[in-house]
């Protein structure tokens, strides 16, 4: 099963991944962390990516399409994938399509955070005075928002129009309601029965 996480910058996608991913045991790639790693340790990749991330831009389609594929390449056959932050624009898209065929795989399903925007800018301040992330200034912030907008929201036109299932999920709560609300709306686009708690199992 490939599946991939996406939504706004501070929708939650990091956070409800991670439960995702040990809850369904599947390997959890997130595009933001990699580049993070890539740039604590210094390598030219990692300092031009720094450079881009702090400024609140996309990194070039090329170089995270690379990263990607040698990434997916690595993990075993068969194994279930959760994409975190990727694609990000249709170019993307079309890429992790042509990376998958070659693997002999597909997107099976997407899950669409939504937040409204006052609320993510909240969330994104309070995360840049905890966590101190470089993205996370005022100014880094309205730029991922445009870029999201512009570039990454039409992302998931790409899937409806090539049927591939896109379960839209408000992601306004604690982490454990969305979680819930996820559980369900996977189970409704994937044609399983309703998520009972307790019951295990996605
Ligand atoms: P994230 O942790 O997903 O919020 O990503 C943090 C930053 O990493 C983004 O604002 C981009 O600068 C960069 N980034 C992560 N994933 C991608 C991607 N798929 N394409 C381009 N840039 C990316």
């Amino acid at each position: 099963m490939i599946g991939l996480i996406f939504g706004p910058p501070g929708s939650g996608k990091g956070t409800q991944a991670s439960r995702l991913e040990r809850e369904f045991d599947m390997a959890h790639l997130s595009t933001g962390e990699i580049l993070r790693s890539e740039a604590a340790h210094g390598s030219p990749v990692g300092k031009e990516a720094a450079r881009i991330m702090a400024a609140g831009d996309l990194v070039p389609d090329d170089l995270i399409d690379r990263i990607v594929e040698s990434r997916l390449r690595r993990i075993e056959p068969g194994t279930s994938v959760l994409l975190d932050g990727f694609p990000r624009t249709i170019k993307q898209a079309q890429a992790l399509d042509r990376m998958l065929a070659k693997l002999g795989r597909n997107v099976d399903f997407v899950v669409a955070l939504d937040v409204p925007e006052p609320l993510l800018v909240d969330r994104l301040l309070h995360r840049a005075a905890v966590e101190g992330r470089a993205d996370d200034t005022r100014e880094a912030i309205m730029e991922r928002m445009h870029e999201y907008h512009s570039r990454t929201a039409p992302v998931l036109d790409h899937y409806r129009r090539s049927g591939v299932p896109v379960a839209e999920v408000s992601g306004v709560g604690d982490v454990d309601e969305v979680l819930d609300r996820v559980r369900n709306a996977l189970r409704g686009a994937l044609h399983l029965p309703r998520y009972k708690p307790g019951a295990g199992g996605i």
